[in-house]
C-alpha cells in the first residue's frame, strides 16, 4: 500500500515554524485591537451562491479555481445545496453583516479575520490550495462615513504599520483608483476598443479575455505582452471626477502620515466587487508571487448579495507569504529560540522528582524541557545542548540537599544554585 501525504498543494505547519506564524497573529491581533477592530469569524464552507455573486462568476477564482460540492439534500423533495469552501473571506464578512444586520447600529463595523481559505491554483512556492489569510473589513452605511477617503488611508496606514511591527522591512504599496462602476464601463469599452487591432498578437487568455473581460488583460504576465499592455489605455483617465476627487483625497492623507507609496495604473485585482481604491503591498523577496496581501473598496459588494447599501473597504494579506518573507530577512527565525532550561534526573528513581521540579518551575512561567533519567549522562547533556540554554542537574545529593547543578552552555560555566533561588537564576 502507498504510503498517505498531506493532498497537493496543502502542507503540515510544524514547529519550529508555527512559533513564527503565532508570532505574527499575536502582532495582527494587538495591531488591529489599537485601531478598534473586533474579530470576527466565519463558517469554512458557505452556499456557492455567495462567491457566484459576490466574488463574481468571470473571475479565475469563481470560474476555474473553488472547491464545490452537492450536499446531500435532506428531503427527496429538497434539492441538494451547492457548498464551497470559501476561497476568500470578504463575501463571509458581508453575508455575517447582512444577515446579523449590522449596519442597523448605524455604526461603522470594523472586523478582521484570520484563517484557511481554499483555492484550487496550480502550487508552487508562496502559492497553495489551501493557504491562510489574515484580514479586516471596515464597512457600514453611508451616513456612518464608510465611502470616506479617510477610511481607505487610515487602514492603508494601519497595514504600514503593522508590517513595519512584524519587521518586514522593504514593502511596496502600490495603489491605484477603478472608479465607480459607470467609471469601470467607461474604461472597459475604451480597452475593448484599444485591443481590436493588437489582441491578434497576444496570448490566448487575453484574446478570451478582451471579449469576455477586458480589465482582466491588465494581469497578463506573458513577457511578449508587455509592451502591447504598456500602450494601452489607463483607467486614471477613465475616472469621473468624484472619484478623481476621492483618489486625490486618499494620497493627500498618506502623504501627510508619511505613508510612501507608488501609482500603479494596472492595478485592477482579481476581484469584480472592487470600487475605487485598490492596492497591494509587494515584497521583493518573494519572487514571482511576490504579493503580500492586496484589498480596496466595494462600495456595491453588499448590494450585490441582496444587501442594504453598505460601502466598505478592506484587505486580505497572504500569512504563508508573510512567514516566507520573515524566513527570508531572517528576523526572529523561530528555531533560534530554546528553552529556558533542561532538567536531567540521575536515574529512572529521580523522575518523579524531575517532574515536581519542572512543575514548580513552569509555574513560575519559565520555559522548561525534562529530561529522562534513564538517559546516561552524555545523552542528557547532548539533549539539553540542543533544546535549552542551560541544563539543571537533579541527583539523590541535590534533591536532599536542595543544592541544584546548573550549567550554562553559552559560557559553560558550572555553578550551585539553592532550589529557592533557581527560578530567578534561569530566568536570567
Ligand atoms: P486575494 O484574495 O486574491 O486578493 O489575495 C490576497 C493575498 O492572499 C495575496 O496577496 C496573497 O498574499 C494571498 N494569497 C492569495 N492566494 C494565495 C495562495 N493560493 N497561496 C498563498 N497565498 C495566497
Amino acid at each position: 500500500m502507498s504510503t498517505l501525504k498531506a493532498v497537493r498543494g496543502t502542507r503540515d505547519l510544524l514547529p519550529p515554524e508555527t512559533a513564527l506564524w503565532n508570532r505574527i497573529e499575536a502582532t495582527a491581533r494587538a495591531v488591529f485591537a489599537r485601531y478598534n477592530f473586533g474579530e470576527i469569524r466565519t463558517p469554512v464552507f458557505e452556499d456557492t451562491g455567495l462567491f457566484a455573486r459576490g466574488v463574481g462568476e468571470e473571475t479565475d477564482i469563481v470560474s476555474k479555481e473553488m472547491y464545490t460540492w452537492e450536499d446531500r439534500a435532506r428531503a427527496q423533495s429538497e434539492k441538494p445545496q451547492s457548498l464551497t469552501l470559501r476561497p476568500e473571506n470578504t463575501a463571509g464578512v458581508v453575508r455575517a453583516y447582512i444577515e446579523h444586520g449590522l449596519g442597523e447600529s448605524g455604526q461603522l463595523q470594523k472586523l478582521y479575520y484570520m484563517g484557511p481559505q481554499f483555492r484550487r491554483e496550480r502550487p508552487q512556492k508562496g502559492r497553495y490550495r489551501q493557504f491562510s489569510q489574515i484580514g479586516a473589513e471596515v464597512i457600514g452605511p453611508p451616513s456612518a462615513g464608510s465611502e470616506s477617503p479617510l477610511r481607505d488611508a487610515e487602514v492603508l496606514e494601519m497595514l504600514a504599520s503593522l508590517l513595519d511591527e512584524l519587521g518586514i522591512s522593504g514593502w511596496t504599496l502600490e495603489l491605484n483608483s477603478v472608479g465607480s462602476p459607470a467609471d469601470r464601463a467607461r474604461y472597459n469599452e475604451a480597452l475593448r476598443a484599444a485591443l481590436v487591432p493588437v489582441v491578434s498578437q497576444m496570448c490566448e487568455d487575453c484574446k478570451r479575455r478582451a471579449v469576455t473581460n477586458p480589465l482582466r488583460v491588465l494581469d497578463c504576465k506573458v513577457p511578449a505582452d508587455q509592451p502591447i499592455i504598456d500602450t494601452l489605455p489607463v483607467i486614471a483617465d477613465s475616472l469621473d471626477e468624484a472619484s478623481k476627487a476621492h483618489f486625490a483625497a486618499v494620497t493627500a492623507a498618506l502623504d501627510a502620515a508619511g505613508v510612501p507609496y507608488t501609482r500603479n495604473h494596472r492595478l485592477v485585482r482579481g476581484l469584480d466587487y472592487y470600487t475605487r481604491t485598490t492596492f497591494e503591498f509587494t515584497h521583493g523577496g518573494l519572487g514571482a508571487q511576490n504579493a503580500l496581501l492586496g484589498g480596496g473598496r466595494y462600495d456595491g459588494l453588499s448590494e450585490a448579495i441582496g444587501g442594504p447599501k453598505a460601502p466598505g473597504i478592506g484587505f486580505a494579506m497572504g500569512e504563508d507569504r508573510l512567514v516566507l518573507t520573515l524566513l527570508a530577512l531572517n528576523e526572529q527565525n523561530a528555531g533560534a529560540q530554546k528553552a529556558d532550561a533542561y532538567i536531567a534526573p540521575l536515574g529512572e528513581g529521580l523522575n518523579a522528582a524531575a517532574l515536581t521540579l519542572a512543575r514548580e518551575l513552569r509555574h513560575q512561567g519559565l520555559w522548561i524541557e525534562l529530561g529522562e533519567g534513564g538517559f546516561r549522562l552524555k545523552k542528557s547533556f547532548d539533549a539539553a545542548d540542543k533544546t535549552a540554554r542551560r541544563i539543571v542537574i537533579l541527583g539523590e545529593d541535590e534533591l536532599q540537599s536542595g543544592i541544584l547543578t546548573v550549567k550554562t552552555f553559552s559560557t559553560g560555566v558550572q555553578t550551585k544554585i539553592p532550589r529557592t533561588e533557581l527560578a530567578a537564576f534561569l530566568s536570567l
